[in-house]
C-alpha cells in the first residue's frame, strides 16, 4: 500500500472546515463511541492527528478536541473516525445525535503524529480512550503491511472499558511485529483468576521488563508515544527516562 502521500494523491494533511455527516455510530464500550464521520474529497491527516468540533447552536464557540482513530487511508473511502467517550457537556450532547447529523468540523491539527519514514518500532502507551490517536498510527503501519516493531502498552480500569479489544488481540495474534501489553487498574478480586493480562498502573519493572522481550534483536531506539492524562503521561516519561532512552524519542499528547 502506498504512503499517506502516495496514497493520497495530491492531498496535504493542511487544516480546513467542512460539515462532517456522521455516516455510522459504533458501540465500542460501555460509554464509548466511535463516531464514523464524512470527509471531503481532497482532505486527509497524518497518523495520531486531531480536529476541533463546534456545536454552535448549543454551545456558541466552545469546542473540544479528538484525536482520529482511524488510518489516513479511510479518507480515501471518504471518511475518518473519531472514537468519544461519554463524559461532560459536549460529549453529552455527541449522544443525542444520530447517522445524518452534521458536525461542524475543523482540522487536522497536532505534532503528534508518527514518523512516517522511520524504521525504528513504535512503543504507543496509551490511557484508556487515550489509546485513539495511537490507533490510528498503528492501523495506518498494518495496512502499510509495514514491517516496524510495533508494541502497545494500555492500561484501562476494567476489562469492558478496553476499546478496540478484539482487534488488539487479532492483531496480536496475526502479525509477528505487533504486541500488546494490557493491564487493568480497577479489576476486582473476584475476576483476578480470569485476566491474563497484568494489573495496577504501568511502572519502570513493566517496560524493563516487555520492551527487551519484544524489541529483541533491534539496535533502533524505539519511538515512544504516549497519550493520556497528565500525571499519566509524566510518570511514563520519568520512568523511560530511568532506563535510559532519550527525550527527543518520546512525543506525548495530553487528552486532560
Ligand atoms: C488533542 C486532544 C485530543 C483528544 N482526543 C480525544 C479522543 O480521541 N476521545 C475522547 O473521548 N476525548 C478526547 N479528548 C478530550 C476531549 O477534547 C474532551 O475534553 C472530552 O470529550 C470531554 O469533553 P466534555 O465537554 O464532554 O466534558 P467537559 O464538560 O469539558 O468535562 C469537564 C472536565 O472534565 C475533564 N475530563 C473530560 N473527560 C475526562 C476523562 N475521560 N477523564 C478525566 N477527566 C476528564 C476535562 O478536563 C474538564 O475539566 C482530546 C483532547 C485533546 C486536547
Amino acid at each position: 500500500m502506498a504512503t499517506v502521500q502516495e496514497a493520497e494523491g495530491k492531498k496535504k494533511a493542511r487544516a480546513s472546515r467542512f460539515e462532517a455527516e456522521i455516516i455510522e455510530i459504533i458501540d465500542e464500550a460501555p460509554d464509548v463511541k466511535t463516531f464514523r464521520l464524512s470527509c471531503p474529497q481532497d482532505w486527509t491527516f497524518l497518523p495520531g492527528q486531531f480536529v476541533m468540533i463546534w456545536f454552535r447552536d448549543v454551545f456558541g464557540n466552545d469546542k473540544r478536541a479528538y484525536s482520529i482513530s482511524s488510518s489516513p487511508h479511510t479518507t480515501a473511502q471518504g471518511f475518518f473516525d473519531l472514537t468519544i467517550k461519554l463524559y461532560g457537556k459536549f460529549t453529552h450532547h455527541l449522544w443525542t445525535l444520530d447517522v445524518g447529523d452534521i458536525i461542524e468540523t475543523r482540522g487536522p491539527f497536532g505534532r503528534f503524529t508518527l514518523n512516517i519514514d522511520s524504521s525504528a518500532p513504535v512503543v504507543g502507551i496509551a490511557g484508556g480512550v487515550g489509546v485513539t490517536p495511537i490507533f490510528s498510527m498503528m492501523r495506518y503501519l498494518i495496512e502499510q503491511k509495514s514491517e516496524r516493531k510495533m508494541v502497545l502498552f494500555y492500561s484501562n480500569r476494567q476489562p469492558e472499558e478496553i476499546v478496540f479489544f478484539k482487534e488488539l488481540i487479532y492483531y496480536e495474534k496475526l502479525l509477528p511485529n505487533f504486541h500488546v501489553v494490557n493491564t487493568l487498574t480497577r479489576l476486582k478480586p473476584e475476576r483476578h483468576w480470569r485476566w491474563p493480562g497484568l494489573r495496577g498502573r504501568f511502572s519502570k519493572e513493566v517496560y524493563a521488563e516487555y520492551l527487551p522481550k519484544y524489541l529483541d534483536g533491534i539496535l533502533d531506539i524505539p519511538e515512544f508515544y504516549i497519550c493520556g492524562t497528565v500525571p499519566m503521561i509524566e510518570s511514563t516519561i520519568i520512568a523511560l527516562q530511568e532506563l535510559g532512552y532519550p527525550e527527543e524519542a518520546i512525543k506525548f499528547e495530553k487528552f486532560w
